[in-house]
């Protein structure tokens, strides 16, 4: 089955642009830090609710911030398509939102209550079209996204809740390829430190070991693992790294400081074990924390797995489908997701095809984040019309 003419048009029409850009300014105007996120689900979950949808609110584990859950039903059994969206924002001053042309700025507009958004106008315009014969479309909208302050727990809860479809499509603000493949990644810190105070470098003991050196040490064993690291990898997603974004020691330059703090990340392919990434990094750095007499904490964070997305999934087809009836025709190359997302998680838990596809936007987590309104258009079109043609087959 192909998505005919019929059907392209009668989606499209149905888009209502004025409501889909009252959508984005509605979400972008309650501020929701990671974590803080409750105020912006209510109001989105008010919305949807106003407008006769059957609402949800799974607490995903987070009960502070309830997610949104609607399920728009055919009536009769088949296949769930999910689009799901994060409406928690980067730790950032917030920007109010402001419509500028065909641009939307303000906290959140690009990354990404502005997708989030589309999605829920292309729930509408399914509703409203009648179009969805079989099976049903699944909008989930949640918190505790971004890291460090999110991990993704509340998401992997809605997973593990049964909030979950058969394949997902995620409105992130990438557009260009269809992601295939992604690395995962943890965060770390790391503190070296030595027992004796803060002395004069002239004073210090002749024996007393120092976190400078170590860190040093640290260092150049990472610049090893690195490359080590660099011969796992893929063509698409490059290699596994570990990577040093800063290092921080001492006071005045001639005193013996006490400590010395790195931070990082660690980024893997997947397939790899987080476990198993971590228990190898944990092992370098004890090595040389006992080399160097000094005693080395390790706070490692896991943010996300990898990602992996089947080229010949049948989903794949299906997206092509709609993003070539919906835009000029074309289809997109493969290509790999820099960034992780929460197709990591819907992989790594759930086993689904996922798709991120979202509107050209830019700016994510800075202060200077716009939407395209033209594109969030195209992307509630898109979504649409995969639904119609994943749910109706
Ligand atoms: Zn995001």
């Amino acid at each position: 089955m192909s998505i005919s003419s019929d059907t392209v048009e009668r989606l499209r029409s149905l888009i209502n642009r004025e409501r889909l850009v009252r959508t984005v300014v509605e979400l972008v105007k309650i501020p929701s830090k990671t974590g803080d996120a409750g105020a912006v689900l209510n109001r989105l979950g008010s919305m949807l609710a106003d407008e006769g949808f059957p609402v949800e609110r799974p607490e995903g584990g987070y009960p502070s911030a309830p997610a949104v859950a609607v399920r728009l039903k055919s009536g009769k059994p088949g296949k769930t398509l999910q689009f799901n969206g994060h409406v928690d924002t980067v730790h950032l001053p917030f920007v109010p939102p402001q419509v500028d042309g065909d641009h939307i700025t303000g906290s959140g507009s690009c990354d990404m209550k502005g997708g989030t958004a589309a999605a829920v106008e292309a729930l509408r315009v399914l509703r409203e079209s009648g179009l969805l014969q079989t099976g049903s479309v699944l909008f989930t909208a949640h918190d505790l996204h971004e890291a460090p302050w999110g991990d993704g727990r509340q998401l992997e809860g809605l997973i593990r809740g049964g909030y979950v479809g058969d394949a997902v499509l995620i409105p992130e603000y990438m557009n260009a390829v269809i992601p295939i493949v992604g690395r995962g990644l943890a965060t770390w810190k790391i503190t070296v430190r030595r027992n004796g105070p803060p002395i004069h470098e002239v004073m210090r003991p002749a024996d007393e070991p120092s976190v400078i050196d170590a860190a040093a040490e640290l260092v150049a064993r990472f610049k090893q693992y690195a490359g080590f690291l660099a011969g796992k990898t893929h063509p698409e997603a490059g290699p596994e790294t570990v990577f040093i974004g800063q290092i921080h020691a001492g006071e005045i330059f001639n005193q013996y400081p006490q400590e010395c703090r790195l931070e990082g990340t660690r980024r893997w392919l997947p397939g790899a074990s987080r476990q198993e990434v971590e228990q190898e990094f944990r092992g370098l750095v004890q090595q040389v924390a006992q080399r160097t007499r000094t005693t080395i904490d390790l706070e490692w964070n896991p943010v996300r797995d990898g990602f992996k997305l089947d080229r010949n999934d049948p989903f794949v087809g299906v997206f092509q489908e709609a993003y070539s009836a919906a835009g000029s025709g074309g289809t997109l190359p493969f290509g790999s997701k820099p960034f992780c997302d929460d197709c990591n998680m819907f992989w790594s838990l759930a086993n689904m095809p996922a798709i991120t596809h979202g509107p050209n936007a830019f700016g994510a987590h800075t202060l200077n984040e716009w939407v395209s309104i033209d594109d969030l258009v195209r992307v509630a079109h898109v979504y649409a019309l995969a639904a119609v043609r994943f749910c109706n087959a």
